[in-house]
Parts: structure tokens; C-alpha cells; sequence
């Protein structure tokens, strides 16, 4: 199982900030920014390439849900969305997850 379905299941710790049938958001261990999130959908699949149907309403309702939880997240002055895929990108853990980052201005 990876680090994010032990997540899931409860094997491994973490901060959750919200929770739905289809997804998770998590804190960031390594926050990149003052808000750095973890929006990942509870299906294991590794890349936007596997994406079906079925997959692409997960993601659907994960883009549709972020923007409702943009003030308990502390983000209401802005976010930024990052999807790493492959190895180009430094994706590290195979489990699609979206990355939300804010909370202060950013860099670039
Ligand atoms: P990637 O580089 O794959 O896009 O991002 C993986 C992210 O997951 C990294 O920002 C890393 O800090 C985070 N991460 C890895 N393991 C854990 C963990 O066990 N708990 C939490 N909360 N985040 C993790
Ligand atoms: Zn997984």
C-alpha cells in the first residue's frame, strides 16, 4: 500500500482538514508555503494519464470542493494549485494528490 492509502486508511497519521467519500485534504509534513495542503483523492492511481471517466469525477469534484473550504483553509486571499506527474516534475509518492499552497504571496 502507499504512503497516502495507509494515510487513508488510518495506518499512518495525519493532520486531516477535511474528509468526503472521495477525497482527503491533508496538512503538507514538508510545507512548502505557510498553507501547503494535500488534496488527495481516496482511489489509488498514480497519474492524470490513468485517468477514466469514473477518475476524472473524482478530480472534477476535488477542483469543485477546494474553492468551498478556501476560508476554513486560510486561503481566501488566493491559492495555488500544483499536480507533479513523473519524474520530471519530482512526483514522489504514486498516488495522484493535488497540492494547494497559499496562505502568503508566493513566489513566481
Ligand atoms: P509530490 O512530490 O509527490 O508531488 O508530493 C508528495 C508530497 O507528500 C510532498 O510534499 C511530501 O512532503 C508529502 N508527504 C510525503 N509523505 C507524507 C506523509 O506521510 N504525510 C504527509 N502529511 N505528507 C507527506
Ligand atoms: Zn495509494
Amino acid at each position: 500500500m502507499c504512503v497516502f492509502c495507509k494515510i487513508i486508511a488510518g495506518e499512518i497519521p495525519s493532520t486531516k482538514v477535511y474528509e468526503d467519500e472521495e477525497m482527503i485534504v491533508i496538512k503538507d509534513i514538508e510545507p512548502k508555503a505557510k498553507c501547503h495542503y494535500l488534496c488527495i483523492p481516496k482511489e489509488h492511481f498514480a497519474l492524470l494519464a490513468e485517468m477514466d471517466d469514473e477518475r476524472a469525477e473524482i478530480v472534477k469534484h476535488c477542483l469543485a470542493k477546494l474553492p468551498m473550504l478556501r476560508k476554513e483553509l486560510g486561503l481566501e486571499n488566493g491559492y495555488r494549485l500544483v499536480i507533479n506527474q513523473g519524474e520530471d516534475a519530482g512526483q514522489t509518492v504514486h498516488h495522484l494528490h493535488i497540492h494547494v499552497l497559499g496562505g502568503e504571496t508566493l513566489p513566481w
